[in-house]
């Protein structure tokens, strides 16, 4: 496919309007990313990501379908553009081509409040839909961190997980129907999930783009909740919050939040769940090596000998911070709470009261969306999530731990709890004496922490998607169905237009 494609930009403004089309350098370079981390070390490094050739601003489904099918006639790469809040380089038009913001397509068409479900277009901000939601007294109940940056195509696309996923589920759980335009510049609308036999939404949801472009979804709704109950405990280590979420999940209780953070990440937050406000030792040590205007040399040193560092942070008590968070009516969310603290005085948790919940909820999107201050000072962090049974959490933990610590300062918390397991949320940080150093060494520690998830039976995601960071590693984890993605494609997409390279980088032709 040619990496550009200036003979189509004409045709291209004829179809959506000479305003919905760029091709100037700035809308250029913003396109070519996203906000997956390698990229930065790719910069770093002296390299500049492929550009697009064009960025284009559909109106509706039927323009969508117009620009699909006219990208066929040429032979152009799509890729599909909700908000661009994608960690794992979903995004990134590496065979150039045509990048497709949806970002107009954000009605709300219509809301059937009696069956609980409400339609709306994919570019619409998950932020703008669940404040129009609860102005009816409902709620979508997805609460992705990435709220206020991300889009209903988006999460479809990369199967999202909000933070009350325990309660609501993950999106896959809400998805009635999709209304997707396929690689031959059709507009078609999936059976309803419940419609018997195959679900076909299920293979829409964590496509990324790659089998078609969702254009709108329609949702499930609940009711917006009217009381919640929040409490923080201090249990005693890891195994004993581990325990406490096990036994809620599969007692039946339904908490909207579980969330247990190991020795060093309860450090970071402090013992008041607030991380933006934590003033616990750690982030003092940060902040100190960090400095204000400092030169960063303390941090890049300590984050340069990773197994120093994870040998210090094995000298921290063992103590940890979990979160609870019921929601439902007074009486549910009151009886989902003494529920779990009946069940946590059995491990001997301390009772935080609720303070660390509810602060934890007040910055709950206080997420940087800014390139971290530690790239300023010359080192590098990311995060990734797995997932597993209960049996299995344990062990995932100080295997991955184990694995990705060779190459890089680790620590964790686990959150999203169902009654048979969870996942697992890593932040590692590093640094090198270059950025080519420091991108061998980031490579390292993904491929370490993905290998060991692999070899362990566990997920290689929970809800991040797969993009350019897990592409290799797609094969290992679901075998033979490799090649049903092949046929797949094949017929959804048989010019392969749509978004290449990814999900399944390897993916037979
Ligand atoms: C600070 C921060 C916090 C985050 N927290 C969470 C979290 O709590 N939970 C979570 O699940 N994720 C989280 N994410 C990751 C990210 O927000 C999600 O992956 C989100 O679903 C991406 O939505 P988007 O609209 O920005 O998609 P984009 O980044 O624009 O695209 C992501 C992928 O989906 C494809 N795509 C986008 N729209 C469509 C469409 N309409 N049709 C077909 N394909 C499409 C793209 O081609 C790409 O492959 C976080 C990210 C950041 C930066």
């Amino acid at each position: 496919m040619p990496p550009s494609a200036p003979p189509i930009v004409d045709a291209l403004r004829a179809c959506v309007g000479e305003r919905q089309v760029s091709t100037t350098p700035p809308d250029r370079v913003a396109y070519a990313r996203d906000l997956w981390p390698r990229s930065q070390l790719d910069r770093l490094a002296g390299e500049a990501p492929q550009r697009p050739a064009a960025v284009v601003w559909p109106a509706d489904a039927a323009q969508v379908a117009e620009v699909v099918a006219l990208c066929r006639q040429h032979r152009v790469p799509i890729v599909p553009f909700g908000a661009g809040s994608g960690v794992c380089g979903g995004t990134l038009p590496i065979h150039g081509g045509v990048v497709l913001d949806l970002k107009r397509l954000k009605a709300v068409r219509q809301l059937r409040p009696a069956d609980g479900i409400v339609e709306v277009e994919a570019g619409c901000v998950g932020e703008r839909l669940e404040r129009w939601l609860n102005r009816q007294g409902l709620s979508l109940g997805h609460f992705p961190s990435s709220i206020l940056c991300s889009t209903v195509g988006g999460w479809v696309a990369t199967r999202s997980a909000g933070q009350c996923s325990s309660r609501y589920g993950k999106i896959e759980d809400m998805v009635v129907d999709l209304e997707v335009v396929g690689g031959d510049g059709v507009v078609r609308r999936t059976p309803r999930a419940d419609a018997g036999g195959v679900d076909w939404n299920a293979i829409y949801v964590g496509s990324e783009g790659t089998l078609g472009v969702i254009t709108a979804a329609t949702l499930r709704v609940q009711r917006l909740p009217t009381a919640q109950a929040f409490r923080g405990w201090r249990v005693p280590n890891i195994e004993a919050g581990v325990e406490i979420m096990r036994r809620a999940m599969q007692a039946g209780l339904r908490p909207s939040v579980l969330r247990l953070y190991d020795p060093l990440d309860t450090l970071m937050v402090g013992s008041d769940g607030d991380r933006k406000a934590a003033k616990g030792p750690l982030h003092s040590l940060k902040q100190g090596l960090l400095g204000k205007g400092g030169s960063g040399r303390g941090l890049r040193w300590a984050l340069g000998h990773p197994r120093l560092s994870n040998g210090a942070v094995r000298l921290i008590p063992p103590g940890c911070l979990l979160l609870a968070v019921s929601e439902g009516s007074a009486a549910e969310a009151r009886a989902t709470d003494d529920a779990i603290a009946a069940i946590a005085r059995g491990v001997q948790a301390e009772d935080l009261g609720e303070g660390p919940a509810r602060a934890w909820l007040a910055h709950r999107y206080a997420v940087s969306f800014k390139q971290s201050r530690i790239y300023a000072a010359g080192a590098f962090v990311d995060t990734f999530e797995v997932a597993t049974t209960w049996g299995e959490v344990r062990g995932l933990y100080d295997a991955v731990k184990a694995a990705v610590g060779r190459h890089v300062l680790v620590m964790a918390h686990f959150s999203h709890a169902y009654p048979g397991g969870c996942s697992i949320y890593f932040t590692f940080a590093g640094a090198g004496p270059t950025p080519q150093v420091m991108r061998a060494r980031y490579d390292a520690a993904w491929q370490a922490g993905l290998d060991t998830a692999v070899t362990r039976g566990a997920a290689i995601a929970h809800h991040h998607g797969v993009g350019l960071s897990r592409g290799r590693h797609m094969g290992a984890a679901h075998g033979e169905a490799q090649r049903w993605f092949g046929a797949l494609k094949a017929t959804l997409d048989p010019d392969g237009i749509l978004n290449p390279g990814k999900v399944f980088s390897e993916a037979p032709p």
